[in-house]
Formats: C-alpha cells, structure tokens, sequence
C-alpha cells in the first residue's frame, strides 16, 4: 500500500524518523515529507552537547530507562528495541560520523560537532525525503485524511509523525505547537514546565551567588517547599550571577514546583555530601583540636573552594577567628551552613532556558510499542511532544531515536500489509 506520511517537525526527532524510514523502508511505498518552519531543519541538535551532541549514552536498556523518570515504563520499548548500541552503529556506519565515548557513558562525535551531525542527518536522508523549509504548520485536521495546514497551503497526508518538540529555546522553533496540535486532535496535554534548567535564587540569596559567581563544586542538592524535602541529587553546582546552574541545580530543577508564589521554597546545598552530619561535625571538632593556632576558614578549606569557605565562616560570623577556643555554638552553625546551605526561591525555572521541557502529550493516550496515537488512529507523537524527560547525558536525544525507530517500524510494517 503506498503511504503519504508528513512528519511535521524537523527536529531530532523528525530527522531521524526520516532517517529510519529510509533506512526500514525497502520494498515499501512510503512518500516521506518532513515540514520545517525553519530554513535549516535541526536548529536546536546543533546546540546540543554544548554544540559537540551528546548523541547517546552507553547504558543497558534497563539501566537506561531509570533516567526517564515517570516515563520508565513508557520508555523501555524504545530503548530495548533501538538503544545506544544501535544509535552508535547508526551513527557510525550509515552517517559515517566515528564517535567516542567519555565521562559516565556519554557518546559524542570525534569531530565534537553538533552542526556535523544535523548536516550527516539532513544529507542521508535527501534522496528519499522531502524537505519543506521555512514552512510553518498551523493546524493539523483528520477527515478522510490528514489534512496539514500550514502559512504556504495545505498539505495532505495518510499518516501523521507529530514531532514539533517541547516549549524552550522558542527561537529554535519548538514553541510548543506540539501541544497546541495534540490538543485540537483529542489529546491530553499535561502541563508544562521547565526540566534541565537553571535555577534563580531570591533576593536574600542572590547576593551570595554572585559572590561566588564562577565557583564549582560536587554538591547533594535538594528540593524544599514548604520544610519538606522533594527530590535531591548530587552532582557539580555551578555557581553564578543570577543564582545556580551545572549539572546538580539544572537536574533538580524539574522538581522545583510550578508556583511559588508565597511559598517557602529553596534548594538546600549539602557542600560535604559524603559525609552524614554527625560525621561532619566530629571531624571538624578533631580538627579544630588539633589545629588551635589555624584559621577557621583554613579548615573549611579542606572541604570547599576558599571562597566558598569564607563565606561560610563569614555566615557564620567566624570569618577572622582561630580554631583555639572556637565556641560550640559557632561549630555547629558552621556544620548546620556546610550541610544546609538554603538558596531561597521566588519563582520557577525559567521554561525558555530550559533544555529540555517536563510535560507534554499523556502517555496513556500513545502506544509505547509503535509509538502510535490511541485516540487518533494514523498519528505517531515522539520526541518532546510528549511527557517525557530524560536526565542530562545524551538520554534525550536517545528517547528521540528510539521512539522514531518505533514509529518508521510500524508504519512500514502498515505500508507492507
Ligand atoms: C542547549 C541544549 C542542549 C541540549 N543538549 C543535549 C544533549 O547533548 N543530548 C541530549 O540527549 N539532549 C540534549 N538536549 C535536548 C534535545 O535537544 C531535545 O530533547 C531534542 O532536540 C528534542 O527533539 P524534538 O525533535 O522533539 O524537538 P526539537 O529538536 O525541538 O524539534 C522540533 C522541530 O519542530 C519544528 N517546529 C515546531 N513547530 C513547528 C510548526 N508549527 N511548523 C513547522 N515546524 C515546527 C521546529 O522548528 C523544530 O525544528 C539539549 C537541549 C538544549 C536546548
């Protein structure tokens, strides 16, 4: 049966639907168009990997799927079917690009180019693809068919990819249309909000962060609304002029919650993580013992970078004194400040800056075997259209090419039936 299928969205995971369909496609009549608003599809997979695409992450399926979050289960067939092993034999052997792999699993091109990438992507996929560049979608109706309205006229499809990504780094494209579509098609659109993002720290606490703007160090950090805790996680935390960013901060910020308006809400900073409080503390008055003609600050500095120990001690209104006859009470707050550190919080993570968006089309409505839509029979809805986000590490981009693996299957497989 020969099958017109727009995919409307040339992203990472339009392109590389496009690219499994090419590479699944024999022996079968599918008529492939990809719709992009911009002139160049891809523009946000080149920013990726801080612009050298973390394509990837070397992890077994069942290890893997633990980084989606709420979306574990849903995630699994994808990973299982088309994992970071296929991603890499993909990568390699059809876009002809050698990757490496560095620090905790992550695979990046040898080339360390995010724009070599898109251009492997959008130049495999030429010959049996069509592009439709500067073209912006502005509603999907199902009749008969599929009926793609778009600002240069309509477009008409038998089945539908919905691939127009989440709401962040809007100037990339992904202004949230994907949920505007599924929405006017039937389906349920969980609220949106920002994922992997930096953090902005409230009037009593941003004067510090800009103090230590620049300063990085290996932190637990952990979510507090209201005295309760929600979520940690330990990583690096970047410090800097608006309050906290790096790996640990941006993780964490997806639990930060939507509103915060009259609430306590904070990130709490653990700057000792390995060690339990008690710990800490033990250690610090042995050393205070041992060491009676030192600095506090000095001490503290075995710890944390010296300006994040002055600091503290500074907090802690010990910032000139010696360790001999340093008052209990002044201990304590000194452990009470290294362990708890309270970054205050007066509104939610800006969704524009974040990399990826929490959200999107409910899982219930999509099969997670073929990825294909249970209310709309012939849409496929994949990458971040849908409510899943992926820790940071290349998993992002691997829920994409997993979740297109499986919908260029099933179409063909419908194509061949
Ligand atoms: C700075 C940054 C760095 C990142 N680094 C990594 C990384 O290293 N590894 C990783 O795994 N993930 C990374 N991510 C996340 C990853 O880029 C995304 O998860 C991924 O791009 C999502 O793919 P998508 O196709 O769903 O959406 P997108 O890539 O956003 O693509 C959506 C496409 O749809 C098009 N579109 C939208 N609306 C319309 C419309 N109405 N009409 C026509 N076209 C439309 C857009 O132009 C866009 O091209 C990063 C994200 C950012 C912002």
């Amino acid at each position: 049966m020969s099958i017109r299928l727009g995919i409307i969205g040339g992203g990472a995971a339009g392109l590389f639907a496009a690219c499994q369909l090419k590479r699944l496609k024999e022996g079968s009549d599918i008529e492939v168009t990809v719709i992009d608003r911009n002139p160049v599809p891809g523009k946000k997979l080149i920013l990726t990997g801080h612009g050298r695409c973390n394509i990837t992450n070397r992890k077994d399926a069942s290890v893997l799927k633990k980084c989606y979050h709420e979306a574990e289960k849903f995630i699994y067939p994808a990973l299982k079917e088309f994992g970071p092993e296929d991603t890499m034999a993909f990568v390699e052997n059809e876009l002809g690009l050698k990757l490496k792999e560095e620090e905790n699993n992550r695979i990046f091109p040898v080339c360390d180019s995010a724009v070599r990438v898109r251009d492997a992507v959008v130049c495999y996929i030429t010959d049996t693809t069509e592009i439709l560049r500067e073209t912006k979608v502005t509603n999907i109706r199902k009749a008969d068919d599929f009926e793609v309205i778009t600002d240069k006229g309509t477009c008409h499809f038998d089945q539908v990819i919905l691939s127009c990504g989440g709401n962040s780094f809007t100037h990339t494209g992904s202004s949230g249309d994907s949920y505007k579509f599924a929405k006017r098609l039937g389906h349920t659109v969980n609220p949106v909000k920002a994922a992997l993002a930096p953090v902005r720290a409230d009037e009593s606490s941003a004067s510090l962060c800009q103090r230590l703007s620049g300063v990085s160090l290996n932190t637990r950090v952990s979510v507090f609304s209201e005295d309760k805790k929600i979520s940690s996680f330990e990583g690096d935390t970047l410090f800097a002029d608006f309050g906290l960013t790096g790996p640990a901060p941006m993780e964490i910020s997806r639990e930060i919650p939507s509103d915060v308006t009259g609430k306590k809400v904070c990130l709490e900073l653990d700057l000792v993580p390995s060690m339990s409080d008690e710990a800490f503390d033990s250690e610090l008055q042995e050393l205070i013992g041992a060491h009676s003609d030192t600095k506090i600050v000095t001490l503290l500095s075995r710890y944390v970078p010296s300006s994040v120990a002055s600091e503290i001690a500074h907090l802690a209104d010990s910032a000139d004194m010696y360790a001999q006859g340093f008052p209990k009470d002044r201990r304590k707050k000194i452990c009470r400040l290294m362990k708890h550190l309270h970054i205050g919080i007066d509104r939610a993570p800006d969704l524009e800056k974040a990399y990826v968006t929490r959200g999107g089309v409910s899982l219930n409505e999509v099969d997670r075997k073929t990825m294909e839509s249970k209310i709309v029979p012939g849409l496929y809805i994949i990458g971040e259209a849908l409510d899943i986000d992926g820790i940071s590490g290349g998993y992002n981009l691997q829920a994409c090419m997993g979740e297109a693996y499986l919908a260029a299957k099933e179409i063909i497989k419908r194509s061949l039936s």
